[in-house]
Order: structure tokens, then sequence, then C-alpha cells
């Protein structure tokens, strides 16, 4: 069997053990089902998520000229208290950010090597946890919009993580954290103008991932400089295929990579 197609994030669905699916054009792909078996991937071209013009990638999956000039690579996405559309002020197409920035937006903590903070648009709860390979996470405050989402991270980052360290989340490194406690440690920090939006009696969600077995030293792949990788895949966690020799392929960094994935 052979797929080809171009890299998107994974989707995710989060059952007792999460499910991960590769959208490869003409078949949807179940990666659980892939763990065990031998993998050969490689590199045919790239093509932009955007354009979809067969230009080299240079972040988030887009090329140079899509990244700085497409709607949804704005400078808000990364930094979300830079959002402007709750005051009318366009960045790169005005609706577009409305549509975005102005929904129910989360401000969380997820232990995935360490407990830090972060935000997401509602909808993206869990897969946004899922994402970025956390074991546990809870929700701190509900908003209206992005900014205030923004500005609550920007002032809880004073106190607690905003980082993942990937290599420790994928070697399992792990600590259970009473999250409900951070929760309550930080919300003293919380931005006056957000206090009303504190979600009360909260617990965690606990997120089970398909690895059959963790890497000792991960390394990560760069198949466009391998041109061909072959391979025992043994889990999945956040958005990395897990490999038996170390090797790990974080599929995200990847989008916008066109490549050939069979079964050997
Ligand atoms: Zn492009």
């Amino acid at each position: 069997m052979q797929y080809q197609g171009v890299l998107k994030k994974m989707v995710t669905e989060n059952l007792d053990t999460v499910q991960y699916y590769l959208d490869m054009k003409s078949d949807f792909l179940n990666i659980n089902q892939l763990i065990g078996k031998q993998i050969e991937m490689s590199f045919v071209t790239y093509e932009c998520l955007n354009c979809h013009l067969e230009k080299q990638i240079y972040r988030q999956g887009f090329c140079k000229s899509c990244f700085f000039e497409t709607p949804n690579a704005g400078d808000w996405i990364m930094r979300p208290e830079l959002s402007k559309a709750h005051l009318g002020i366009e960045d790169r197409d005005l609706a577009y950010e409305q549509k975005v920035q102005l929904q129910p937006h989360i401000v969380y903590l997820a232990n995935s090597s360490n407990v830090k903070v972060g935000v997401t648009r509602k909808q993206q709860v869990p897969t946004r946890w899922i994402d970025q390979g956390a074991h546990e996470a809870i929700e701190i405050v509900e908003v209206p919009n992005r900014y205030l989402a923004g500005i609550t991270e920007v002032a809880l980052k004073e106190h607690v993580a905003d980082k993942t360290n990937w290599r420790k989340m994928l070697k399992n490194d792990i600590e259970d954290e009473s999250l409900v406690s951070w929760q309550e440690k930080l919300r003293a920090f919380i931005p006056d103008e957000v206090q009303e939006y504190f979600i009360e009696n909260n617990k965690e969600t606990t997120i089970n991932f398909p690895v059959e077995k963790y890497p000792e030293k991960p390394k990560s792949l760069n198949i466009v400089k391998e041109e061909s990788y072959t391979g025992k895949l043994v889990g999945v966690k956040g958005q990395y295929l897990i490999f038996d020799d170390n090797t790990v392929f974080n599929v995200r960094a990847n989008e916008g990579l066109v490549v050939k994935i069979s079964l050997v």
C-alpha cells in the first residue's frame, strides 16, 4: 500500500486512547493501525497550504509570500495579545480576523513536560492539548475574544512556563501535577478585566497517547535532507510519530511537504 499527499497536522479524536488520522488526499489513514509496522516515508516536493504552488515552505506550512500575506498567518496567531479585531482594527483582513478572534477562547494549563499556560479557541479543546502531547490539562478562564485570552497568558507567563520541552515530552519524563491547585494559585495574577471569566469547580482532562515504546534519546528526522526514511512505528504523541530507533518526526512542523508513505 502506498499513499501520497501533502502533510497537514494529524486530525485527532480523544477516545480512551487518542486516535490519529492523516489526510492523504485519496485516503484517510488511521495512524494507530500502523503502530508496530515498518513504514517507509519519502520526500517528494513542496505544496504551500495556502496557494498550493510547488514552492519551498517557509513557516507553518506556507511559502514565504503566503506567510507574510495570508490572513491566517498574522502575528496575532502566535501572539494573541496583539489581536485587534475587538477594536475594529484590521491587521490583514478584518472580516477574517473578526470571525476567528471574536469567539470564545480558553486560557489553559497543560502538562506535557512541565506545566505551561496556553491559549486556544474553545472549539480547539482538547485538540490543542493533544497536539502538544499533554497528558493532563485544565481550562483556567473562558473569555469572549482572543485579545482577553492573550493578555491573560502574558500575565500568567510571569508565574508559569509557556513552552514545552519536546524531548522530555517524548521521553515521557513526566510528573502528575494537581492542575486544580495550579489554577487556584494563578488566580490572583489574572488581569482585573478577566477575573469575571474564571472557571470555578473545574477538573482536569487526562489524555492517553498510543505509544508502545518511548524513545530514550529522541532524534528529529529531517525528511527533506534525508529524502527517505524507513523504520518501525512504535507510537504517536503530540504531533510526533515515534519510531523504534529513537527517530521522531513532527508532522506539524513539516506541513506543506508532499510525502509518500508506504508499508514495507
Ligand atoms: Zn503560498
